[in-house]
């Protein structure tokens, strides 16, 4: 950050774009990269309104879209683009496409869709779990009985047509073969 700091001091001095532009020899980052790098949206507004150009290339030939991850700092460059079409070479700059705060909104809700429909998912995964583990606890008279049929080997849910022999139901082939192979170890035992 102080590398940062030095060159906002340098805006007092004569000329401001060029003072934003300038490059470090070391890394080739401009102001704008090292404000993206540190994950400063704010300050990414305020180089990009100044003149900072967000096409030059550090030597990792990174534009400062492209070195940072940082998800705010990247919606900073987006939110700038929707503001000042015209400033910039955008697509030069790496930079995807414009946002609104009203589109922001939008994909901020799809990706809350997104992450309960994961959860949901993940919970149904448990619950699968918690009846796989019961079934199988079961013997094989309480497993023929149960209201929910499943593999009598694995426990998994069956399929619209199960494998089956004698009072047995199998979610696979593989499933009834080797139970069938398991039975008379079972049985001597
Ligand atoms: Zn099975």
């Amino acid at each position: 950050m102080t590398s940062l700091e030095t060159i906002f001091e340098g805006w007092e001095s004569a000329d401001l774009e060029a003072a934003c532009n300038t490059q470090d020899p070391n890394d080739g980052n401009t102001a704008l990269h090292k404000a993206a790098i540190a994950e400063k949206p704010d300050m990414v507004t305020q180089i990009l309104t100044a003149g900072g150009d967000p096409c030059i290339r550090n030597h990792q030939l990174q534009t400062p879209y492209a070195a940072t991850p940082h998800s705010d700092t990247r919606i900073a460059f987006r939110m700038f683009q929707g503001q000042f079409p015209d400033k910039y070479n955008y697509s030069k700059a790496h930079i995807p496409g414009p946002v609104t705060p009203e589109l922001l909104e939008l994909e901020k809700e799809k990706k809350a869709q997104q992450k309960r429909a994961k959860r949901q998912r993940e919970k149904e995964k448990q619950i699968e779990k918690i009846k796989t583990n019961q079934f199988l606890l079961m013997t094989d008279a309480e497993k023929v009985k149960a209201a929910e049929k499943r593999c009598f080997l694995c426990g998994s849910g069956l399929p619209k047509r199960p494998f089956e022999y004698e009072r047995y139901t199998f979610c696979s082939i593989r499933c009834l073969q080797n139970h069938r192979n398991l039975r008379p170890l079972h049985m001597s035992a």
